[in-house]
């Protein structure tokens, strides 16, 4: 018996309608625990090599976790994984709310979609009962919309994930939606489904999870409950969720300005999590079993019109608000909706935006090419985009590549503001005066993306200061000196382990990692559940060996994948920041390469950033070894 998991793989190919149910295999548990493991080994075993992402081929897996659906904090974690359209590796992407513990309640840890449904299709999952259905009425809806069409069909309890009409035009950084606000944004989750002509997925499970300590769970589970409550940091994080870290970002110039321009952005009172409070939220809102709140639900009133919306959060607020130079909170959440509802990732939406504004700017994209003038600070003329982008329309066709395929498209210098790194548009912490963070960008197995390692507060604080210490400290006001590149690759590897295995586990991370709710909780919850007794260092070895295995699945899948495809964009190893607390700072290229020589070394690689035959065996991936070495 495998306690804490639902027991079952539920497989279906939507090209011939062929639906399995396997149980779930032991040594997959064993071995790679569940989530991210989960998609990081089933993508490895089961996707041939060299797949197009878009093809029939491709698998998008929706995988949970052995804590995911329990009476733990924050066990509403759900975790995608798919051959990358964004970056052509591996991808994973996770997303909060309600979805993965209906899908254990229904009796399955993993789906696993194949195929593509010869027309718009929804899968309907009520426990045993699986069935494909038509989606006709649904496509081309928003994809909130989608799914408040949905709810009213099927009925409240159902829980739904949704694509919008960027999903089903194969934009390459489309999101799956679900709760009306929560999001698997990153590397392009959506078009893939969009590519498998699936509009939805809904679900709803009637049974229950075996416990291996159903009464100690119980008891420890409440008690952890009220130690969350108890941090310290609780009362700061809850009223204004992630938007609450913009002040201190700023402080510390890492505040993405006018497409990475800068670092600072004057203005960032009136968009921080104080101005969301004021001027938006109604009402908190959170994902299963969270007993910290983050989302902010609310209302956003502009000249454009007025929406309700959840968010924005801090990427959000960083991407749409710092980086295309919106001033106002109501304008960021009205820009974040138009992305929720088209089912564009706001991290990515954003970034492209700001790249063709300074494309525009720079006179390199003209107002006939856009069909209209966009400028910095403009949100009627980034909805422009987004529309058309969603639409794949007019010079929406070309954004909808990404920064990355654009800029190769376009030229004219504009790869050196391209700001990404493997084709992911990089999130929300500019980082020329943040070595650790520039690192962990780098060395993203997804991508240009924070939640691998933020190595930020490191880099500020030079230790393991919880953010709700650094924030309380108030960051720095004044200049900021030049950070220091050597040693910091422990730190980051360290990180890389760290917030990952919370998606092995299929929980929230923000607990531990930003309220310092100890690692020998997760231990003890974890064992109450599923009876293994695993110490954190023996789960942190579980999520360094599928760090490999991710990084392995890029070299097999990506020509001449290494060194070269971690380097960040000219313009931060080119252009010191040009004021602000960074003010003069960058890394140059040989700093980055002792960035990278220490960290290659330290993960016991190669110098090309290639997982070395002895590093795999020792990880417990021989057979990866094996295959690596036939390919070479
Ligand atoms: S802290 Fe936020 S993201 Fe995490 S589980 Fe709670 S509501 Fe969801």
């Amino acid at each position: 018996m495998l306690f804490g998991y639902a027991g079952h793989i539920l497989e279906v190919n939507l090209s011939t309608g062929r639906i399995t149910k396997t149980p779930l295999p032991e040594d997959l548990a064993r071995d790679y625990i569940g989530g991210r493991g989960f998609v990081a080994r089933l993508l490895w075993d089961r996707i041939r090599r060299g797949t197009d992402p878009f093809s029939p081929e491709n698998l998008l897996i929706v995988a949970t976790g052995p804590m995911s659906g329990h009476l733990v904090p924050a066990s509403g974690k759900t975790h995608f994984g798919t051959k990358s359209p964004a970056t052509g590796g591996y991808a994973d992407s996770n997303m909060g709310g309600h979805f993965g513990p209906a899908l254990k309640y229904a009796g399955y840890d993993i789906l696993i979609l194949s195929g593509r449904a010869p027309g718009p299709g929804y899968l309907f999952i009520e426990d045993g009962t699986v069935e494909l259905r038509s989606a006709e009425a649904h496509w081309g809806s928003g994809a909130i919309t989608a799914e408040e069409e949905l709810k009213k069909e099927l009925g409240d309890d159902f829980q739904i994930i949704t694509i919008g009409p960027a999903g089903e035009n194969l934009v390459r950084f489309a999101c799956v939606s679900h709760d009306f606000g929560r999001q698997a944004g990153r590397t392009g989750a959506g078009a893939v489904m969009g590519s498998k002509n699936l509009k939805a997925v809904a679900v709803r499970g009637t049974g229950g999870l075996p416990v291996f300590d159903a009464e100690g769970l119980f008891e420890k589970g409440c008690e952890a409950f009220e130690k969350v409550k108890a941090k310290p940091g609780f009362a700061g994080w809850t009223p204004e969720g992630t938007a609450g870290i913009t002040d201190w970002v700023n402080e510390v110039g890492a505040f993405p300005t006018r497409n990475f321009q800068t670092s600072f952005f004057p203005g960032y009172k009136n968009i921080n999590g104080r101005a969301v409070l004021e001027h938006l939220k109604i009402t908190d809102k959170g994902c299963f079993c969270c007993p910290t709140p983050c989302g902010k639900y609310g209302r956003a009133g502009t000249g454009l019109g007025s929406v309700y919306v959840e968010g924005p959060e801090y990427e959000s607020i960083a991407l749409l608000g710092g980086a295309c130079v919106l001033e106002s909170v109501e304008d960021i959440a009205y820009a974040n909706y138009v992305c929720d509802q088209l089912g564009l990732d706001t991290i990515s939406a954003g970034a492209v935006a700001a790249w063709a504004m300074e494309c525009f700017e720079k006179g390199i994209l003209t107002e006939e090419k856009v069909g209209r003038k966009i400028r910095f600070g403009d949100l009627e003329g980034m909805v422009y985009l987004f529309e058309k982008i969603a639409a794949r329309d007019g010079i929406g066709d070309l954004l909808a590549e990404g920064v990355m395929r654009a800029s190769r498209e376009v030229g004219r210098g504009s790869e050196d503001f391209a700001i990404h790194v493997k084709g992911l548009e990089w999130s929300g912490y500019e980082s020329r005066n943040a070595p650790g963070m520039m690192l962990a960008y780098m060395t993203a197995d997804v991508g240009a993306h924070h939640n691998r390692a933020w190595a930020l507060g490191h880099d500020v604080a030079g230790s393991a200061a919880s953010v709700h210490d650094l924030i309380s400290s108030g960051g720095s006001r004044g200049k900021l000196p030049k950070a220091t590149v050597t040693g910091k690759a422990e730190r980051v590897i360290e990180l890389q382990h760290i917030r990952p295995l919370f998606d092995c586990l299929g929980i929230c991370r923000l607990q531990y990692m930003e309220l310092g709710f100890e690692a020998e909780n997760y231990e003890e919850l974890f064992f109450l559940v599923t009876g293994r007794r695993m110490s954190w260092a023996e789960l942190l070895q579980i999520s360094e060996r599928v760090w490999h295995l991710t990084r392995a699945f890029s070299v097999r899948e990506i020509e001449g994948f290494g060194r070269e495809f971690d380097y960040p964009p000219p313009r931060f190893f080119r252009e010191p920041v040009p004021d602000g607390p960074n003010e003069g700072h960058y890394l140059t290229r040989r700093e980055l390469d002792t960035l990278l020589d220490e960290y290659y070394a330290a993960r016991g690689w190669d110098q090309n950033g290639v997982p070395t035959e002895e590093t795999l065996r020792r990880a417990g991936l021989a057979d990866v070894a094996d295959a690596l070495r036939v390919e070479k």
